[in-house]
């Protein structure tokens, strides 16, 4: 037997235990007369004594760190207690020391503060991954899948696997593509999302489906983005959107109350035109108020009211103008309005200017413009605006409405981080209800499917199909936490014919319908049931619940930004006899 106990098990109860350990040497102290290691594995880390005069203590001497030992002795109260460790009231008086393998000096400390920069952990993720704060990501996944999993096979779900190698799918992101030899010049994608193939299982009658399945998409990554992620994905036949809302409402609610011990409140329903109204953005961050204020009528009557030649241009033209009240913030320097400015000028965020107003302590409000506006239109603005004494008063202004209303949303959240409000301890949920079933795609130049062409309109709004697809509402609900879309998911068209339209709106002829979809369209003319469904992004999730700023950290080997696995050295060139077997050939300046 290797060892008796691990490393994060042994208490004082456990005093006098002859005991045998295995695991890596995280550090070892020389004090003289006796040397101390401590010993990591999975569960933990335990102090081993060494006394001068035996053989174990001469052994120890010689190690470095990493080294893989196994060692025997007995388990005695600590003399300097250590109230950070769980297993800080004991050590083991080694007897007896077995190098089971030594090891290279590692690159970079594996302690929870290490010394190493992100690169050289992620071309060493097995060491980086000893280290606790990244193992305990990976364990509360596991946690979370698990916890899933016991949820959904409860409520009658099946978990079922769909093929890994499928076919491009038209209007997602772009594809990943295997290319086959077997079919020379034709290719398998992989799959966005089970999508197609769940629906499928609900024509086949399986009624409640789930899959903890990975998904591709060649999209540009960011940090809570990678090429291949996980989702938690469900489908459920006989269906309404409130009946999928119940019951994934159910599973979060599980989720919080298993993982985090939090009972979370019944979630709030918001519509996508107010979480666009309100907060600029169809995944609010709702921990904290700071709600839109829409200001045109008012600075619009304001500018009617005055001779041409003093209008304030900004406000007189913009079909726009809303601001924030950001509490007691009134103290903010003119540098750091200056900064607030900068950062809404950013590109990314792509504003032309920020104004300000301050609430005086005596009720007065200063503002960036008090040339343009009376102090009475400044008071009306800041009664508008429910600001107080000490407040102080963000506004935006512009052309396009929802351009605006998105700059207002960076500027909204980053105020929010300023001001510590974003405290990722704390966690507001929400679903959002009503999306629009089209947007438009500038790029395109034509109406793209917000969620998926799979997505059935609401009732009422499928006359509009013909005459104002734009304003058409969608059976599709997000669920968002904290700022974060975790999952989405709609109802889905059943009716074969009532998809045809959807294509034909999405522009494709149908001929191309066929084409691409004639599969499912197909399936649909064999008695197909109401259904609908969702997804979760698991990365996502376990990032919130760990309270990582990014989806790497829970993942065990991720990509980097520039979709690479450094440390496999993925992706590569692959050899030519590979190239040839395929009957693919690839640009010499590539190779
Ligand atoms: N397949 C969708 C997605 O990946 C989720 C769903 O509609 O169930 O976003």
């Amino acid at each position: 037997m290797y060892r008796t106990r691990t490393c994060g098990e042994l208490r004082l109860a456990d005093i006098n235990q002859t005991v045998t350990l295995a695991g890596w040497v995280q550090r070892i102290r020389k004090m003289g007369g006796m040397t101390f290691i401590d010993l990591r594995d999975r569960y933990g880390i335990t102090q081993l004594a060494f006394t001068q005069g035996t053989t174990a203590f001469d052994q120890a001497n010689n190690l470095g760190r990493e080294y893989v030992l196994q060692v025997t002795g007995k388990v005695i109260e600590r003399q300097s207690k250590n109230p950070q460790l769980p297993t800080g009231e004991i050590e083991i008086e080694v007897e007896s020391l077995n190098v089971l393998n030594p090891a290279l000096t590692p690159p970079f400390t594996i302690e929870n503060d290490t010394d190493g920069g992100d690169d050289i952990r992620m071309r060493y993720r097995y060491l980086d991954l000893r280290r606790e704060c990244v193992r305990k990501n990976l364990e509360l996944r596991h946690k979370m899948a698990f916890e899933v999993r016991r949820y959904l096979d409860e409520q009658g779900f099946l978990e079922v696997e769909t093929p890994v190698l499928v076919n491009s799918t038209p209007e997602g992101a772009r594809d990943f593509v295997v290319p086959s030899r077997m079919n020379p010049g034709t290719f398998y994608a992989l799959p966005q999302s089970p999508q197609t193939l769940k629906q499928l299982l609900m024509v086949s009658g399986f009624d409640r489906y789930f899959q903890i399945a990975k998904c591709f998409r060649d999209e540009d990554l960011r940090a809570d983005r990678q090429p291949e992620f996980t989702q938690i994905d469900c489908e459920m036949s006989f269906v309404e959107q409130e009946d999928i809302l119940n019951m994934f409402e159910g599973m979060t609610r599980h989720l919080f109350k298993t993982i985090l011990n939090i009972d979370l409140p019944q979630l709030p329903r918001m519509t996508w035109a107010d979480a666009m109204k309100y907060y600029g953005s169809d995944k609010p961050d709702t921990r904290f108020e700071m709600t839109f204020v829409e200001l045109h009528d008012l600075f619009h009557k304001a500018e009617e009211q005055k001779p041409e030649n003093e209008r304030f241009s900004v406000f007189a033209n913009a079909a726009y103008i809303g601001g924030i009240c950001a509490k007691g913030q009134a103290v903010y320097t003119r540098k750091q309005l200056d900064a607030l400015t900068d950062f809404v000028r950013r590109p990314q965020v792509g504003a032309k200017g920020m104004v300000y107003a301050r609430v005086e302590q005596d009720g007065t409000v200063k503002s960036s413009v008090d040339k343009f506006y009376t102090q009475e239109v400044l008071q009306q603005m800041a009664q508008t605006m429910k600001a107080e004494k000490g407040d102080l008063i963000l506004i935006l202004s512009g052309d396009d409405a929802m351009k605006t209303r998105k700059q207002l949303s960076e500027l909204r959240l980053e105020m929010a981080r300023q001001m510590g409000l974003r405290d990722p301890k704390k966690f507001s949920c929400l679903w959002v209800v009503d999306f629009p079933m089209y947007e438009w795609s500038d790029e395109e130049q034509r109406l793209m499917a917000m969620h998926h062409p799979f997505t059935s309109p609401k009732p009422e709004d499928i006359p509009l199909l013909d005459t104002d697809p734009a304003s058409v509402r969608a059976n599709a609900y997000d669920m968002v936490i904290n700022g974060v879309e975790v999952g989405g998911g709609s109802i889905r068209i059943h009716d074969a014919l009532l998809q045809e339209k959807i294509f034909e709106v999405l522009g494709f002829t149908p001929e191309q319908a066929q084409t691409k979809f004639g599969f499912l369209m197909n399936a649909f003319k064999y008695g197909a049931p109401p259904h609908g469904g969702l997804a979760y992004g698991l990365d996502r999730v376990v990032s919130l619940f760990a309270g990582l700023d990014s989806i790497r950290d829970c993942i065990a080997f991720p990509k980097n930004n520039q979709g690479k696995d450094v440390m496999l050295g993925a992706p590569s060139v692959i050899d030519q006899i590979q190239l040839d077997e395929l009957q693919i050939s690839v640009r010499q300046e590539n190779k």
